[in-house]
């Protein structure tokens, strides 16, 4: 499992849900924790910490997560109707920052032993 951890696109994925891996559920903050493969689930705070002390060099620490969420206090786009406008205006630049609200990739598994 790769996670990444990028900003939420708009306010509305700031609501509760089920963590994907303890399913209990939470609040996220404007920076998530998401399994690349599962678009959508994403992974508590507590889950975040538990990878991260099993395997630190797979997972992000717990630290670098509150880091970035105030780092970025706000989502990518003010709302799904300016991504969606963006997009038709421009789909290139919306494309461009929705890339670049990932702000966090684990390293690939064959350069984590060099
Ligand atoms: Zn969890």
């Amino acid at each position: 499992m790769d996670i990444e951890l990028r900003r939420v696109d708009s306010p509305d994925e700031l609501v509760e849900g089920r963590c994907m891996m303890c399913e209990v559920e939470f609040t996220p903050g404007t920076v998530v924790a998401d399994p690349s493969d599962t678009y959508g689930r994403l992974v508590c705070e507590e889950c975040v910490g538990y990878l991260h002390g099993r395997n630190p060099e797979r997972f992000p620490s717990v630290e670098l997560l509150h880091r970035l969420i105030a780092e970025y206090p706000t989502p990518a786009f003010p709302s799904v109707e300016a991504i969606i406008r963006l997009e038709h205006e421009d789909l290139q630049e919306a494309e461009r920052q929705l890339t670049a609200s990932v702000l966090w990739v684990a390293r690939p598994v064959e350069q984590v032993s060099a």
